[in-house]
């Protein structure tokens, strides 16, 4: 197994950090009357007990998902989205306008935006033609002050899985923490890094409610990892970082599984609708073959087909700015109906 000081990693105010102990952390037994907590004793302006504080530390919630995932519950941390791991791996271990972390454009733009909140410097090494993590690059932009490495897999936009010997090179070969985003693991045939905690202690997986579980507006993100990087997180997060109401609906939508494997058998099917007949129009010059509920499409002229389909109420997303997507569109897998819609009005668009 590969050796790892995550001491070494934690800024040493964090290290020094004395959480904030909330009323309900501090009490863990049985009771009937709580007066602890300064709640309204009356009740809530709502039918539900949502006068209550919920856990803090989301155990109920955590043992479903820790049965269901293959993960113990002290390597899971949920998080408000995925952005909430994001950025509190960067607070926990990176020192404002000394240390930097290192991603792989074309790719999510929270890495970016997290980073440049906390005035940490983001590192950046292309993908290759075909999508590909230029390994020997990555290795030699790692400095001293490097203390994450994020890897999105599938990547956003091009939607492909980045190759796993090229995932292990990070993790044996870096000194601090390869956090590998799988948002969008569920639409892929790839297994998730979550198996592989035991190996890499350096490794973060982030997961997500908000894609393959149609949970967006609900908030909630996971990170997979080893307890001690857990514990990290679970002292620098706000106590009450996820609501009772979420916590709830999260518990009830898991009991909803074969809700979700259908849904995605659908959208794989749609996807494949999709890519066929957008093969049929002369403007489309690549369709990348991806993992993931979306599509990327090069077409002709981006910015003229955005604005086209724009004016027709569908919006898509126009990526031509990325670096290596030029002219690309990422295209979401709709209903059947939504991409009915879409099809008739690229017909109309030439
Ligand atoms: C959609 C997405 C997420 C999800 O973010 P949430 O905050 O959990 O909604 C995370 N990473 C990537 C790459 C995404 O595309």
């Amino acid at each position: 197994m590969k050796t790892f000081n995550l001491n070494q990693l934690v800024r040493k105010n964090i290290q020094a950090l004395k959480p904030y102990s909330s009323a309900r952390s501090e009490f863990g037994g049985e009771a009937s009357v709580f007066l602890d907590a300064n709640e309204n004793s009356m009740g809530s302006a709502l039918q539900q007990p949502y006068n209550r504080y919920p856990d803090p530390q989301q155990k109920k919630l955590k043992k479903i998902i820790s049965d269901i995932k293959n993960v113990p519950v002290d390597n899971i941390f949920l998080g408000n989205g995925s952005d909430e791991p994001i950025d509190l791996l960067i607070r926990a271990t990176c020192t404002p306008g000394v240390d930097n972390i290192l991603c792989f454009p074309p790719t999510y733009g929270m890495y970016d935006v997290s980073a440049g909140v906390n005035d940490v410097v983001i590192k950046t090494v292309l993908l290759t033609e075909d999508f590909q993590i230029d390994v020997d690059a990555a290795l030699a932009a790692i400095n001293a002050h490097t203390k994450l490495i994020f890897v999105c897999s599938p990547n956003n936009p091009t939607g492909n899985v980045i190759n796993r010997k090229d995932i292990e090179i990070l993790l044996n070969n870096f000194d601090g923490i390869v956090v590998v985003d799988e948002a969008y693991i569920d639409f892929a045939t790839e297994p998730s890094w979550s198996q592989s905690l035991e190996v890499y202690p350096n490794l973060v997986v982030l997961q997500t409610f908000s894609k393959a579980w149609g949970l967006a507006g609900l908030r909630m993100g996971l990170a997979y990892a080893s307890k001690e990087i857990i514990a990290v997180l679970n002292k620098i997060k706000a106590p009450y970082n996820i609501s009772e109401a979420t916590q709830e609906l999260c518990i009830k939508a898991l009991a909803n599984g074969q809700w979700v494997e259908d849904s995605i058998k659908e959208l794989l099917q749609q996807k494949q609708v999709l890519e066929e007949s957008l093969q049929a129009f002369s403007f489309v010059q690549k369709i990348y073959p991806t993992d993931a509920n979306f599509i990327l499409v090069r077409v002709d002229d981006a910015n003229g087909l955005y604005k086209c389909l724009l004016q027709k109420g569908i919006v898509v997303r126009n990526r031509s700015s990325m670096p290596l997507c030029e002219n690309c569109i990422r295209i979401t897998i709709g209903t059947a109906e939504e991409n009915k819609t879409l099809l008739q009005a690229l017909k109309e668009y030439k």
